[in-house]
């Protein structure tokens, strides 16, 4: 699964990790839940690629707010990230 956001973009000229900020007009557009959007995506803890995509570089677990998953999800989300993190798929902490 590529990954559409790049995190490592040279010419971000904010330190704001949603790309979709703007300091001048600060309503964001309505994000949809990547699980709900698609019911055939299945979160895998195994899968440290699709993991990554919810956590940032230093492994915390995004909020909901850059997530955009719904509350149900993210608690979803939240559950895999540890389990990822148990199984030392994904790290506990960088830097
Ligand atoms: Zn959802």
């Amino acid at each position: 699964m590529a990954d559409k956001k790049q995190h490592n973009k040279k010419f971000n000229r904010n330190n704001n990790q949603d790309e979709d900020y703007n300091p001048k007009f600060r309503k964001m557009k309505k994000k949809v839940c990547p699980l709900c959007a698609d019911k055939n995506f299945e979160l895998d803890y195994k899968n440290a690629e699709q993991i990554k995509r919810f956590i940032n570089e230093k492994g915390k677990i995004l909020p909901r707010r850059a997530t955009g998953a719904c509350s149900k999800h993210q608690r979803v989300i939240t559950n895999v990230v540890k389990r990822a993190r148990h199984i030392a798929v994904i790290p506990y902490s960088q830097d």
